[in-house]
């Protein structure tokens, strides 16, 4: 796909990992009991687990931090967080109620998959994220707090690749739409907008397939500023 990343499914979810030059990253962690394929995956590589260095989580939700706990044990690895979400990380749940996205599709999905009474293993944070940031990892991963479907939702814009990894502000899951609900859901169309304000050359998404033709253009068509016409 994208030259120096894999995508480890973790249950229903993607994890990414990034290769750099100064160790492995890691985006999101997956459903719990999910840590064996992200070890997998790493030794697939030709490396041992503790070649991660960093795990970053684009937000406090259970498929998103489910091996988070089981991850560091093994590896070592520094975590980060934006400060919004960091709590249910260390407490492991209870989460935040999500209201389900507009259409019957999501509003199911997000009854059957979404228990915001579920715990999890909690995973402590070593670092906050800050809005706006440039983590100096692989080449520079940049933070922009992107609220809604969770209020410590962060998508990641790698540099070095121009890759953007949405978490759940967008799926991609039968095209390109809204996650399965939002804490916010007019929080959440700002983050799809403010994405759609960016430019990149692919997308990888919490849920769904990547999408390495024109991104960008997608975004755009979808949640972006419609041209206005002027009639003289
Ligand atoms: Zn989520
Ligand atoms: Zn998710």
């Amino acid at each position: 796909m994208i030259k120096g990343v894999h995508i480890v499914p973790m249950g229903m979810a993607n994890a990414f990992l990034i290769e750099g030059d100064d160790g492995f990253t890691l985006i999101d962690a997956g459903y719990p009991g999910k840590a064996v394929a992200l070890f997998a995956a790493v030794r697939g590589l030709g490396h041992s687990p503790d070649r991660l260095k960093h795990l970053i989580f684009t937000h406090g939700h259970p498929d998103h931090i489910g091996s988070g706990a089981a991850i560091v044990r093994e590896t070592g690895a520094r975590t980060y967080m934006h400060p919004l979400d960091i709590p249910i990380a260390e407490s492991g749940g209870p989460f935040r109620p999500l209201k389900a996205a507009p259409g019957l599709l999501r509003r199911v999905l997000c009854k059957l998959f979404f228990h915001p009474d579920e715990r999890v293993e909690p995973v402590a944070i070593d670092r906050p994220l800050t809005a706006g940031e440039i983590l100096p990892i692989a080449g520079g991963i940049e933070v922009i707090h992107t609220p809604g479907h969770c209020a410590g939702q962060v998508a990641l814009l790698w540099h070095a690749r121009r890759m953007l990894f949405a978490g759940d502000v967008c799926s991609n899951i039968m095209g390109l739409g809204d996650p399965l609900g939002f804490e916010s859901l007019e929080e959440g169309r700002d983050s799809q907008r403010k994405l759609a304000d960016l430019s990149f050359d692919a997308a990888g998404f919490g849920h769904g397939g990547p999408i390495v033709r024109n991104p960008s253009t997608r975004f755009r068509n979808k949640w972006g500023k419609k041209p206005t016409f002027r009639i003289e």
